[in-house]
């Protein structure tokens, strides 16, 4: 972490935990922070569709420090989606983020970069707050193809769009090869790609965008890969599913971030 960006870290949930669950795991997280709040650092959570509202409700009820988030959107704003869901629906039931392009709907669900950058453009003109996730396959990172793979990722999805929206986006990297696997990318290769990208960001004229990891990063490696890999948080996914794990995330940047501000001064 080099700049004064806020972190941020985000819990992706992916196809995991009913209501219930859901709740019980909001509100450790509630109690964990209660206990040690994240003094600077954004914590958001990104249920499954159908914990959305209670999940909301709890963070609100029991004033929880996190943001919510949705995994996935549809680009149109209403009509004959079956299945889908839109951005003003996620807004009426108070959802601030929402992951845009992750690499699950991209390799799974058919979202090219076409989709993902009418996603992103419906996401941020309703308001949400989108999380644009880019990262190359195992074979482009052999190839030494990976910092034009992403590049094109981010042209595609952000040339032309309303320089209004841009404190709306942040862009997570995330590897494929890293996420779910145990494998992560090394700091180095993290803080290349992040350099990369925040340059790629400014010539596309968003110079105050935060760049996340994303790719297996759990309570043992995210205090050395926000140190050295200069990244402004994580995309967290299967260290997310428990509270302990996820903050233990969440007070690496912390600390980082603490470090570096008192650095600063
Ligand atoms: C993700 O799905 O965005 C992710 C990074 O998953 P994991 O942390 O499990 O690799």
């Amino acid at each position: 972490m080099t700049n004064p960006l806020k972190p941020l870290v985000i819990g992706n949930w992916k196809m995991n935990l009913d209501f219930v669950e859901a709740v019980h795991l909001g509100q450790q997280i509630g109690v964990l922070l209660r206990h040690a709040p994240a003094e600077h650092t954004e914590v958001v959570v990104v249920p499954p569709f159908v914990d959305l509202r209670s999940v909301n409700s709890i963070v609100a009820s029991e004033r929880i420090p996190v943001g919510v988030g949705a995994q996935h959107v549809n680009p149109h704003d209403n009509g004959a989606h079956t299945g889908e869901v839109s951005a003003t629906m996620l807004k009426r039931l108070g959802v601030e983020w929402v992951l845009v392009g992750h690499s699950e709907r991209r390799a799974m669900y058919a979202m090219d970069d076409v989709v993902v950058a009418e996603t992103l453009r419906a996401a941020v003109r309703n308001g949400l707050r989108a999380v644009l996730c880019v990262g190359e396959p195992q074979e482009v990172r052999e190839d030494d193809g990976h910092d034009a793979y992403v590049a094109s990722q981010l042209a595609s999805a952000l040339t032309g769009l309303d320089p209004k929206f841009h404190e709306l986006v942040t862009v997570a990297y995330e590897p494929i090869w890293a996420i779910g696997t145990g494998l992560t990318a090394s700091t180095e290769q993290v803080r290349a790609m992040t350099s990369h990208l925040r340059s790629t960001l400014a010539r596309l004229g968003l110079k105050e965008c935060r760049v996340l990891y994303g790719g297996s990063v759990n309570a043992e490696n995210a205090a050395s890969i926000v140190a050295e890999g200069l990244v402004d948080g994580f995309l967290v996914g299967g260290a997310s599913l428990k509270a302990e794990s996820f903050l233990a995330v969440v007070r690496a940047c912390d600390d980082c971030y603490a470090l570096m501000a008192n650095r600063r001064s």
